[in-house]
């Protein structure tokens, strides 16, 4: 046991900048990968540039990860994270900037210090898509938001819009009736919703309103959301439409960057390509999670995480434990 110059307080020997794996995103990939790898006795490093959970922490509620019959995101990624804690050290609120790789050595700069690691799994998930449309960037946190559970409250008794036709924006939309928005608009630029029936029925039945064939074009503002200027498609006609705030739900793309700069091989769509072993195209590197596209579920993503963990033992040196 080391002792912190500084603080006299004991450091544990996983204290120390040489890892033999680096994790990078803390979701259910990463904390499932950093349960494997430190059970087969990897010294594991996890960096989460924000608090860890990713985007399964602000699930409302979960009703289809084995095991737990109803559980909010929020709660199943805190038993997931204290499980974790035990087998790696999480490093929340520390961004990885760059990764490069030399020989069989990985060096992993973060927004505080320089590590080394010799093999890399990339679990940082997608990040919510945006419009790109006018007011949409200067309204945020001002009525223009991505995430119901974590503003809805924020709109009770008021009246607000959804963007989007998917499974995301409907169950979005039945949440912010759920919780007291006084009316809830679904805008959807199609005529038909993407959402599986059962869910466009219960959106229905709580008389969410659902606007087909409309398209945001731009939110105006000031302080606040004041109106949104919709297109009506099949009219071909403009109009502006009063709401207090706007959930964004329209999909969401993969946070690869860090991938890109590492040589590793995209899909069409920008989700890392790996084999049955999470292995990707560069030698001790994989990928677990939503950032390989696929079915996207928490329950794929740990069997992917844990799966890359076991396979990272062949960069390692170690027996590959089963
Ligand atoms: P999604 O299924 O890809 O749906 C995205 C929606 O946004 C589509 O309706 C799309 O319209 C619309 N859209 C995309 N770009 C747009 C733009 N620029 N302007 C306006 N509308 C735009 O995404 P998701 O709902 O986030 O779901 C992602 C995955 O997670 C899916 O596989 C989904 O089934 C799964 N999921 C499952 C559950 C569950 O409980 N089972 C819950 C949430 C998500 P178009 O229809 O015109 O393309």
């Amino acid at each position: 046991m080391k002792y912190n110059r500084k603080t006299k307080y004991k450091m544990s020997v996983w204290e120390i900048m040489d890892y033999e794996l680096a994790i990078i995103g803390a979701g259910p990939a990463g904390y499932s990968a950093s349960i494997y790898a430190g059970r087969s006795g990897i010294k594991t490093v996890v960096f989460d540039k924000i608090g860890g959970g990713g985007l399964a922490l602000v699930s409302p509620n979960i009703e289809n990860y084995a095991g737990f019959e109803s559980i909010s995101g929020a709660e199943l990624m805190d038993k997931m994270q204290k499980h974790a804690s035990k087998y790696a050290n999480i490093h929340f609120i520390e961004e990885v900037k760059n990764i490069t790789k030399n020989e069989n050595l990985f060096t992993i700069e973060t927004t505080n210090k320089t590590y080394t690691s010799k093999a890399v799994i990339l679990c940082m998930g997608t990040e919510y898509r945006k419009l790109g449309i006018p007011g949409e960037q200067e309204l945020q946190g001002k009525g223009v938001s991505y995430c119901a559970t974590c503003d809805g409250q924020f709109f009770k008794g008021k009246n607000v819009g959804v963007v989007g036709g998917g499974n995301s924006a409907v169950i979005e939309a039945i949440f912010l009736k759920q919780i007291g928005c006084k009316e809830v608009y679904l805008i959807h630029r199609r005529d038909q919703l993407r959402a599986e029936k059962a869910i466009e029925d219960e959106a229905i039945a709580k008389q969410v309103k659902i606007m087909y064939g409309t398209h945001v074009d731009s939110i105006h503002g000031g302080q606040k959301v004041d109106y949104l200027n919709l297109h009506d498609l099949k009219k071909d006609k403009k109009f502006n439409f009063s709401v207090d705030g706007i959930f964004v739900s329209i999909g969401e793309a993969p946070q690869n960057t860090l991938a890109k700069e590492l040589g590793v091989k995209l899909d069409e769509k920008g989700y890392i390509i790996v084999d049955r072993q999470q292995k990707t195209n560069v030698r001790g590197v994989y990928a677990a999670g939503d950032i390989t596209g696929g079915l996207r579920q928490i329950i794929t993503a740990c069997a992917e995480g844990a799966i890359a963990a076991l396979s990272s033992t062949e960069v390692l040196g170690k027996k590959y434990p089963y």
